[in-house]
């Protein structure tokens, strides 16, 4: 049984970037603001997550990594208006299956913090001999995460992740994201041991001002605004805005950041449809920087995706992205004059 949910759960976290992924949402769920990430060997070898957000009680922590176990549905109807799509309640869960997990947590409400270790999805003894149960101790208000030894027990899938610098980085392109879409919240990333923080941002900036701090002055100064939301005729609401390079900015890879209601996720038909604005804009070769986000009455983005499909989809796709890159394209050929 163990076995297959090790299985299961690789499917899930298939590397230390999508573990990050799911606790940076935990915490930015959580009202975090201000998130603290460290990593060791890539995330492989540690992942500590230190947010300052509500804090999980501590009655609730025994079954906190217990598979389906999330405080984000109260009812059934909840479902098909949850912002949060993909997968529910798994996220620690499938953690648990494949590396040991440790959190630390205070509410406001409470006079000390809780510290509790997880194996398989239940609470384990964080040293042999000693109990289970969550024990108190010193902390902030807020959560710390910590994942250690990922994959220790799937030795293959370690194995298929040869270079802890390109898990590394792979790390600091989900944190720039999610850096750049929350420019209220501070970010800060870097490997253990290290004095200089990888990325790094304030708590009172804006999506201008964090891709300044990301991308450089280079990108920032070339950025242009663009919004585009439901007309009147349209069956549903959604809203859009984009921040994207203007004709004068030309690198050699395109960097697409998208957001669908404050998820990071692909979309290879929104990306096609909206990179091509640039097509007879930039020469050959060329390619523009783009961050869009886009926020979609929740019940008609497809929540069943599964989490090893990154690609989401919503109703009316087409018609939304076609709108998208038209004011895009008007407020380019309006900076062109
Ligand atoms: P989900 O986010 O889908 O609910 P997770 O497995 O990611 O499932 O998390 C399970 C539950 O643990 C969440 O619903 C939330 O109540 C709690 N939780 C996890 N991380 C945090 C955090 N950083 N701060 C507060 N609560 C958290
Ligand atoms: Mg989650």
């Amino acid at each position: 049984e163990s076995l297959i949910n090790r299985i299961a759960a690789g499917e899930i976290i298939h590397r230390p970037a999508n573990a990050l992924k799911e606790l940076l949402e935990n915490a930015l769920d959580a009202g975090a603001t201000q998130i603290k990430i460290t990593a060791k060997d890539g995330g492989l070898k540690l992942l500590q997550i230190v947010d300052n957000g509500s804090g999980i009680r501590r009655a609730d922590l025994p079954l906190l990594a217990a598979r389906f176990c999330t405080s984000k549905l109260s009812t059934f109807s909840d479902l098909s208006k949850l912002q949060t799509y993909g997968f529910r309640g798994e996220a620690l869960a499938s953690i648990s299956h494949v590396a040991h997990l440790n959190v630390v947590t205070k509410t406001r409400d409470d006079s000390c913090a809780w510290r509790a270790s997880y194996s398989d999805g239940l609470l384990a003894p964080a040293k042999a001999g000693t109990s289970a149960d969550p024990k108190p101790c010193a902390g902030n208000d807020g959560t710390t995460i910590t994942v250690e030894d990922l994959f220790y027990n799937t030795p293959l899938r370690l194995r298929a992740l040869k270079s802890p610098s390109d898990e590394y980085a792979r790390i600091l392109d989900v944190v720039q994201r999610y850096a750049i879409h929350n420019p209220s919240v501070s970010f800060l990333c870097k490997k253990t041991g290290s004095n200089t923080a990888d990325v790094s941002t304030p708590s009172s900036g804006t999506v201008k001002s964090a891709i300044q701090t990301i991308y450089g002055p280079s990108v920032a100064k070339e950025l242009l605004e663009a919004q585009a939301e439901a007309g009147t005729k349209d069956e549903f609401e959604w809203q859009a805005e984009a921040w994207f390079t203007s004709a004068n900015y030309h690198a050699k890879k395109p960097t697409f950041l998208l957001f669908i209601n404050h998820r990071s996720v692909e979309s290879a038909r929104v990306k096609r449809a909206v990179e091509a604005v640039y097509s007879g804009i930039l020469p050959k070769g060329a390619c523009g920087f783009i961050y869009l986000s886009l926020d979609i009455d929740p019940s008609k983005v497809d929540v069943n995706v599964h989490p090893t499909k990154r690609e989401v989809h919503f109703l009316e796709e087409e018609a939304i992205t076609e709108k998208v890159a038209d004011s895009m394209q008007a407020v380019l050929a309006a900076n062109d004059q």
